[in-house]
């Protein structure tokens, strides 16, 4: 039995929580190293470099904020988190430099605002995602939001769910464009309208997940109604707790079960704990690959606008959280949204305040307009508080951006994701360019560089990154990407796309693009 499974089985990881109450008051050196495994479902995650400071993950279902929470969220970040927010790629908040001390009260403040922890980290659940524009969006096929907070309630009230081999995802696609990466998800549901009845439901995608081995969530060929999604996610997240395996942590996702059973076993197990019959899949195709909903959007509310900001790196302030939940409180409804890109967006903003919104986003350092390249960049945490990290990700991302934008290069919609190790938490496996941290001796000296990978996305074409460049030293990688985006902006086709073209070209033609800026001859490697 390896450790984890041995640590859930002598206690649950949510019996954790009247431990924190004590654990506040005794001090961090008071808790056992495996309480530090169980505080994990609370959200609560030793941070880099361990030294009685945590890194604390609030769920935001759907990434659906109301301005009260958005305050609730900044006040605790001022108090004890240093003032520093992450928006993550689930539509998480992540706080760091929390200490025990001060848990019980920042948990206190999250819970009186309506939000939780419960169940952020750990072998369980973890937030539901979906489209950040559900129910507003003009051109959704169905508005998904209600399913996420059904599917959220069922899992989370559910105590049987609370030792799972290892996390599970789930997500919810009701926008037309499917941003929320169905794909990437363990269990997915994907709107679709029946092109010959018009009615409209999901079509069910399970097996999902990126890590290290990346996998594509397969369709089991079945089609369900809202209802009946609930109860299929359920069945799901039964099947990975009975069936999925325990012995190897690295195995013990759902993507590996979907690989040894194939979508059809995977079908008959999960239509058998159902009391009604699954329907077949609906006819289903992606209509657009980069969707990131920034920048003005009308909604189908008529007269009324979405304010999508780009985040830098999904890192906020708390001036910046203040500022948006007050544009949101002045011309709109209240109502935020957290994309899966690590952005923000503002709801329900009538025709006639969006340029004063937008200007009061702007002075907030939150631009309605922002820039191609800030658009793209999406990053993990990095080795900044994360303990398997090899590698900064948020401050080189900065660098690449402001190199990018300093040099004037607007290459359209594309998507640019580094992670700190192999571990994928920044998604590089479906970037168009994918940075993956790694370090190399150099004169003795050791240094962090990066494998640069392309031809990574989702939706249509769907397929991984595969590696073009390795081990560029860190301060040499916005060259390299300015140099790759230079060559698109030179041999690119009409209205050809950066997917389409690293497509169109070999790898030796792609290490071309990237410049001469070779591996050092006497780097080597450090493992
Ligand atoms: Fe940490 Fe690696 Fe995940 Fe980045 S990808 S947050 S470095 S585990």
């Amino acid at each position: 039995m390896n450790k984890v499974e041995r640590i859930k089985q002598e206690k649950n990881g949510l019996d954790v929580w009247d431990d924190i109450q004590r654990y506040a008051e005794a001090g961090f050196a008071a808790i056992p190293e495996d309480d530090f495994t169980r505080l994990r479902w609370w959200g609560i995650y030793q941070q880099r470099p361990n030294d009685g400071h945590f890194m604390v993950r609030v769920k935001i279902p759907g990434g659906r904020l109301t301005a009260d929470q958005a305050d609730a969220i900044a006040s605790v970040a001022e108090d004890f988190g240093r003032g520093l927010m992450d928006i993550t790629t689930r539509q998480d908040i992540q706080y760091h430099w929390l200490t025990i001390e001060n848990m019980p009260e920042a948990l206190r403040r999250l819970n009186a605002a309506g939000l939780t922890t419960q169940e952020a980290c750990g072998d369980v659940p973890r937030n539901v995602t979906g489209c950040p524009l559900h129910g507003v969006s003009a051109d959704e096929i169905v508005d998904g939001a209600p399913l996420v907070d059904r599917i959220n309630r069922r899992l989370l009230d559910d105590r049987g769910f609370s030792d799972l081999p290892r996390k599970f995802k789930v997500c919810v696609s009701g926008c037309g464009a499917h941003c929320a990466r169905p794909e990437i998800n363990d269990v997915a549901f994907v709107a679709v309208r029946d092109p010959e009845t018009g009615e409209t439901g999901y079509n069910v995608l399970i097996g999902g997940g990126l890590s290290t081995q990346p996998h594509f969530a397969q369709s089991i060929n079945a089609w369900v109604s809202e209802d009946e999604a609930v109860d299929v996610a359920a069945a799901v997240t039964e099947i990975f707790r009975d069936d999925g395996y325990r012995v190897s942590r690295h195995r013990a996702r759902l993507k590996y079960l979907m690989e040894d059973w194939g979508p059809e076993t995977f079908r008959e197990r999960v239509q058998a704990r159902l009391s009604f019959p699954l329907r077949t899949a609906a006819p289903f195709e992606y209509v657009d690959l980069y969707e990131d909903h920034l920048g003005v959007r009308p909604q189908k509310q008529a007269g009324l606008y979405s304010l999508g900001v780009a985040v830098l790196v999904g890192r906020l302030n708390v001036g910046q959280m203040r500022a948006a939940a007050e544009v949101a409180r002045t011309y709109g409804e209240g109502r935020l949204s957290l994309t899966l890109t690590q952005n923000l967006i503002v709801l329900d903003v009538a025709g006639e305040d969006v340029a004063r919104a937008s200007q009061a986003l702007d002075a907030a350092g939150l631009p309605v307009g922002a820039s191609d390249v800030r658009r793209a960049a999406i990053t993990c945490t990095g080795i900044e508080f994360c303990n398997l990290a090899v590698a900064e990700t948020k401050n080189r991302m900065v660098d690449v951006v402001n190199h990018l934008e300093a040099r004037g290069i607007a290459p359209g919609a594309f998507r640019m994701h580094m992670n700190g190790c192999p571990n994928s938490c920044g998604q590089h496996h479906i970037a168009d360019i994918g940075f993956m941290g790694g370090r190399v001796k150099l004169n003795g000296e050791t240094r962090e560089c990066f494998d640069i990978s392309v031809g990574g996305g989702v939706g249509e074409g769907r397929a991984f990154v595969h590696n073009v460049r390795r081990k560029v030293l860190a301060e040499d990688v916005p060259a390299v990407v300015a140099n790759l985006l230079d060559a698109y902006a030179e041999h690119r086709g009409r209205g050809e796309n950066l997917r389409t073209f690293l497509r169109r070209h070999s790898d030796e033609e792609i290490n071309g693009f990237l410049g001469s800026l070779e591996v050092p001859a006497d780097a080597v490697p450090v493992e």
